[in-house]
């Protein structure tokens, strides 16, 4: 009798744990997943959803889908508007001199040992993995599955690393990394754990080489020019007259616009083909013709955007493929996406290309959240948020605790429409990466709804403020004029309050300055930097 009832004790006992066991997978079922999508050097220009003249001809219907069912952000702003160190500032929370990774040359490797979202996420019960272009050195860790490009990756039938070592696929990145993806989540969407998946593309990362199923897309279009694509650098901006990045002079015929008789990008027999069939005729063209002065520039401009937004095409169907994935499982209501680049890009605005400066287009990224049931289809938000805000955000998402060393925000207030009453109203920005490649000065400096104020403190010592009500396209360096000595005055406040706050300083810039130059030295290959850049010229008109 005793031992009846002891085993219908026991039984009832099973019974209680099976349902504590049900009801905690269903607690954690209903945190959401993450879907983490980022490109390279997409610019916010080629976004269609913001409504820039740019997207009216080459639309992004299927990014534009996060918008219309999320949150638009007007004023995503990056930490270090370069790849690596934008990467290293979004997984770690922290600006580049406290993460350590402060530029993308001689080696730089993250140091995985330190705080990152997703080794936060992985340690709270998500599923996580990073699929695509992390381009940060070394063994990823705080991922249950990577499968990533090594270094910056090609675009043509791409080698991937993943546990068991390096392999070649055959095809284009963009339409393999979006099969990666939902290859992925369709092999964890019933684990019973939320996920946290990074589908990170390469595309369109200089040298803006479209896919097979893209090709030539634009060949019949004709892109409005920015107003700027012959911008003189004049207006008080000596480090913009110094740049070496300019579609005039710095963008190459063969390597960045395809005019060679031979593609030589790790093509095979049947996309060499393709290739030839769109490119082979334009060389044709090109080499027969005079063009000179303005009349090269802008149809250098014009090749440049057929390229970078036909790659910009083959991401978009990607995000659309992923979230109609999403949508046919039944998985999109409790999975929150993400769309947004690793910074901002020019597209011929002051007759760039690339990114690195603290102006507008490239320290501005496009940022789109969506979170069914949370944030309101179709809001816009005008704050200050940025890149150093991702890591904390997605910890916050995951019921986590924020480390302290993290140096950003959650944006989860943000997303349910409730912006923080102290949320910041100036945000700092710093780049070292100099000698380098474009010959961007090193510099930091603060932005605010209205202003920035910027220091190019090596090679040149010089300040820069700009009005972005008077002056949006930053044209004219108001520094030092006294109808804006008051602003200017707080601005400087303002400033060495965010450089205290963040622990930055003169001391520790000279420490990276020698760094850097002991390793320049130890590394003569690289010396055509230094020596190349003051020749470079402004373009003349
Ligand atoms: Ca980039």
């Amino acid at each position: 009798m005793n031992l009846n009832i002891s085993k219908i004790k026991v039984a009832g006992l099973l019974g209680v744990t099976a349902a504590l066991a049900g009801c905690t997978a269903g607690k954690q079922q209903e945190r959401p997943n993450i879907l983490f999508i980022m490109s390279d050097d997409h610019a916010y220009q080629a976004v269609s959803a913001y409504n820039e003249a740019i997207g009216k001809f080459a639309p992004t219907p299927n990014i534009d889908r996060i918008a219309s069912e999320g949150m638009r952000f007007n004023r995503c702003l990056v930490a270090n508007s370069i790849c690596g160190p934008s990467r290293a500032t979004i997984l770690s929370g922290k600006y580049s001199h406290e993460n350590g990774f402060i530029d993308n040359t001689f080696g730089s490797h993250f140091d995985f040992s330190q705080n990152t979202f997703a080794r936060e996420l992985q340690n709270s019960g998500y599923k996580t993995a990073v699929i695509g272009k992390l381009h940060l050195g070394g063994t990823p860790t705080g991922f249950d599955y990577y499968d990533i490009l090594p270094g910056q990756g090609n675009y043509y039938n791409p080698d991937f690393i993943n546990e068991d070592g390096q392999y070649r696929m055959e095809g284009y990145a963009t339409e393999i990394i979006a099969d990666k993806t939902i290859d992925y989540i369709d092999s964890v969407k019933d684990d019973g754990k939320p996920f946290m998946v990074m589908m990170w593309h390469k595309a369109p990362h200089r040298s803006w080489e479209p896919g097979p199923n893209e090709l030539g897309m634009y060949e019949d279009v004709t892109f409005p020019e920015p107003a700027t694509l012959f911008d003189d650098y004049s207006g008080g901006r000596t480090a913009a007259s110094l740049n070496n990045m300019t579609i005039a002079n710095t963008m190459t015929m063969q390597r960045d616009l395809k005019m060679t008789p031979v593609p030589g990008r790790r093509m095979n027999d049947e996309q060499t083909a393709k290739w030839e069939a769109v490119y082979g005729p334009i060389y044709e063209k090109y080499i027969r013709s005079d063009m000179s002065g303005d009349s090269l520039i802008r149809w250098k401009y014009q090749r440049y955007m057929r390229d970078f937004l036909a790659c910009i095409a083959a991401v978009d169907k990607s995000v659309g493929k992923v979230l109609d994935y999403l949508e046919a499982n039944g998985l999109a209501k409790n999975t929150i996406v993400i769309y947004t680049s690793d910074q901002g890009f020019y597209l011929g605005e002051h007759g760039w290309f690339d990114k690195r400066w603290m102006y507008e287009e490239s320290e501005r990224t496009p940022l789109l959240i969506k979170w069914p049931g949370v944030i309101k289809p179709g809001s816009v938000n005008d704050d200050l948020v940025s890149n150093l805000d991702f890591a904390e955000t997605l910890i916050d998402v995951a019921g986590g605790k924020i480390p302290e060393d993290m140096q950003g925000a959650s944006l989860v207030p943000i997303l349910k429409g409730e912006t923080p009453g102290d949320w910041r109203t100036a945000f700092y920005y710093h780049y070292y990466e100099h000698p380098s490649e474009h010959n961007v000065m090193r510099h930091y400096g603060i932005t605010t709804d209205r202003y920035k104020l910027i220091h190019f403190y090596y090679d040149i010592d010089e300040w820069e403020l700009f009005d972005l009500q008077e002056d949006p396209n930053e044209m004219k360096n108001v520094y030092g004029d006294p109808a804006y000595a008051e602003v200017q005055a707080d601005l400087h406040r303002h400033l060495e309050e965010l450089r205290a706050k963040y622990h930055d300083s003169d001391d520790l810039n000279q420490k990276f300055i020698d760094e850097y130059n002991e390793k320049v030295k130890e590394n003569p290959g690289i010396e055509y930097w230094k020596l190349s850049a003051p020749d470079v010229q402004a373009p003349k008109h």
